[in-house]
């Protein structure tokens, strides 16, 4: 069978970035290239093998902070085209900006991208790289670029560099010190490496067009002089090169073909270019240097994804970490109950464009139902408890006996097995099933009604008893013998209500968090107001819940439908199963209630 247009065999949806990938593959573009075994210059890799790597990409996170979901769509680009093109991915730190990093960051980070389902080892090499590992080779390259003449130590001031780049509507104007000598810009350029300037005195620059229409072009800066330790070079240097600057000469050293990054670095393609092609003529790197390509980043209702705002959510207090199963961060959305499946098939579903737009958060949450529901295992919870008793039990089956009952694990994996439970005389509901007067269409409990508690007997509602407040404390009901679900007398008698419940006698004890968006607002911290405004006070409702017995051997982690109510989770830090505590942790509802 042909595959329609916009499949490609491999079952993928085709976008922008695979019909580039094609298109190089089938022009050869890289095929000529070597490897040297490890990230180098020029020479290194030429004196390597062809490179056994179809497309190389990268995943190079500054490592700042925990990873978001805007990340999981980078890291599912990046490493599954990797993976669909026999290329691979390499992991990389970037690390080129000192005391902004955190070595707790990178564990957490590479944690993130295993657990979504990646790793970086291919052909017997572990392709895990850090950008300050280049710092050698970056400083080469400024000298080499002013050696030809491409670039300048300028001393100007912060404000004259400012005023002197011109803007949209005005040209540059060239520094007093464009002019300097090759030997004097060497001298100068050794002297901040060499910590005689203080911070802020000179910046090397590249020297390109100071009248281009693109700002980027206008003589970027390259290098700057920042008395800091680095937490991998400690104080080896004090000028550390700018992100414009270093990030082309990564991928340049690790062979990287396809450069993907988010659109806001389209208007600095063109000094990816200038810049590779510059290193290229002078032999320093290795040839066809690799393409920088932009796509739209993720924007999710109801989520923020800046490391820098999250970061401020877990400083002040407003989640409880990093981790918060509210956050939209990768250790977030796992305690959660997120799997990695459905992140991926997120990110697949969402597709990668070159429009801004905004994903529905409800997308996220269908992702995650449509992994689940075939697998997840089922179970019954009464999430606000009200006592069932059922008046006749003890003349119809005998003081307190239990009836056992049994339910299938999932309904269309029968080698899951069964689930056991216990009918007896006192049952918890959950209060909404109870109907004084019962509203059109209600077909629970009520006055005179009969229903079926699931996978046990039928019932006719009696009435129920209240409290001095008027509150209902007990609801109750007369056993209609013989209907037990799965003997010959069950369809005997017809009802329209089916109503989960949990016996009182085996009933585990549990709290359940329900969640809800942690922002009140589709589009947080686009408006005029501060984000921290916008924070939903009712994001987290801890409820006291009864759940059937077979939930009292889960295990952190483990993933339930419950019955009517959506997806949980047993919390990976706080439920302690059997003996201890049993919490748990509502992924998603059954249905979409996001968009309410
Ligand atoms: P933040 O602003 O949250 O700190 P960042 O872009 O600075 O994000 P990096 O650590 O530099 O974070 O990003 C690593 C990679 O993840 C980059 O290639 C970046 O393009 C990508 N990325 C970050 N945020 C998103 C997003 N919302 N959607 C898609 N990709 C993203
Ligand atoms: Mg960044």
């Amino acid at each position: 069978m042909a595959s329609p247009p916009d499949q490609e065999p491999t079952g993928k949806t085709s976008n922008f970035l695979r019909a580039v990938i094609d298109r190089d593959l089938d022009n050869g573009t890289y095929t000529q290239r070597q490897w040297g075994g490890s990230p180098g210059d020029a020479a290194h890799h030429q004196a390597g093998e062809p490179d056994p790597a179809r497309i190389r990409t990268r995943f190079p996170p500054e490592p700042n902070g925990y990873l978001h979901v805007g990340h999981a769509k980078s890291i599912c680009l990046n490493f599954g085209l990797a993976r669909d093109y026999g290329g691979v991915c390499h992991m990389r730190f970037d690390d080129t900006n000192p005391e902004k990093e955190e070595v707790e960051y990178v564990d957490a980070i590479k944690d993130a991208v295993r657990w979504l389902g990646f790793g970086w080892e291919a052909n017997g090499t572990s392709h895990l790289y850090q950008a300050s590992d280049y710092f050698d080779f970056m400083y080469r390259a400024g000298e080499y670029l002013i050696e030809a003449g491409h670039a300048y130590v300028d001393e100007q001031t912060p404000e004259e560099m400012r005023v002197n780049r011109g803007d949209f509507g005005k040209a540059g104007t060239d520094s007093p010190f464009r002019s300097r000598s090759i030997d004097e810009n060497l001298r100068r350029f050794r002297e901040m490496r060499d910590g005689q300037l203080e911070d802020g005195k000179a910046v090397l620059r590249a020297k390109i067009d100071m009248a281009s229409p693109n700002i980027n072009m206008r003589d970027p800066t390259i290098y700057r002089i920042k008395h800091a330790e680095h937490h991998n070079t400690g104080n080896k240097w004090c000028i550390y090169p700018m992100y414009t600057f270093a990030h082309p000469i990564e991928d340049a050293l690790e062979n990287i073909t396809h450069s993907i990054c988010t659109l806001e670095f389209e208007d600095q393609r063109p000094f990816y270019d200038w810049l590779l092609d510059r290193l290229a003529e002078g032999g320093l790197v290795n040839t066809p240097h690799p393409r920088q390509y932009e796509f739209a980043r993720l924007n999710l209702t109801y989520v923020i994804t800046s490391k820098r705002k999250l970061k401020q959510l877990v400083d002040q207090g407003h989640v409880a970490g990093w981790d918060d199963p509210r956050m939209p961060t990768i250790v977030g959305l796992r305690r959660r109950g997120y799997t990695p499946e459905s992140l991926q098939l997120f990110c697949e579903r969402i597709g990668v464009t070159k429009s801004d737009t905004w994903i529905d958060y409800s997308t996220l949450e269908i992702a995650l139902r449509d992994d689940l529901d075939p697998k997840a295992a089922r179970a019954m919870a009464v999430l606000d408890p009200v006592k069932l008793v059922v008046t006749n039990w003890d003349e119809v089956m005998g003081a307190g006996h239990l009836e056992p009952c049994s339910a299938p694990v999932h309904p269309h994996l029968p080698d899951l097995g069964r689930r056991a439970f216990m009918f007896g005389r006192e049952l918890w509901i959950e209060r909404t099933d109870y109907e004084e007067t019962p509203p059109k269409g209600f077909f629970r409990l009520f006055p005179g009604n009969k229903v079926r508690m699931k996978y046990g007997y039928v019932v006719e509602c009696v009435g129920a008893s209240r409290d001095a407040s008027g509150a209902i404390v007990e609801v109750q009901a007369r056993l209609v013998p013989d209907t037990k679900s799965g003997t010959p007398g069950a369809d005997a008698v017809k009802v329209k209500g089916n109503i989960t419940w949990v016996g009182v006698a085996d009933a585990v004890n549990a709290q359940v968090r329900l969640y809800d968006r942690l922002f009140a607002v589709a589009q947080p911290d686009t408006g005029e107001k501060d984000f921290l405004e916008e924070l939903n006070p009712n994001s987290l409702k801890v409820v006291t819940a009864y759940v059937e017995p077979s939930l009292g051997n889960a295990k952190g982690d483990q993933r339930f439908q419950f019955e009517r109510h959506g997806y949980f989770v047993a919390d990976r830090k706080d439920h302690a199963g059997e003996a201890g505590k049993a919490v748990f942790n509502r992924v998603a509802g059954l249905k979409d209630s996001f968009g309410r």
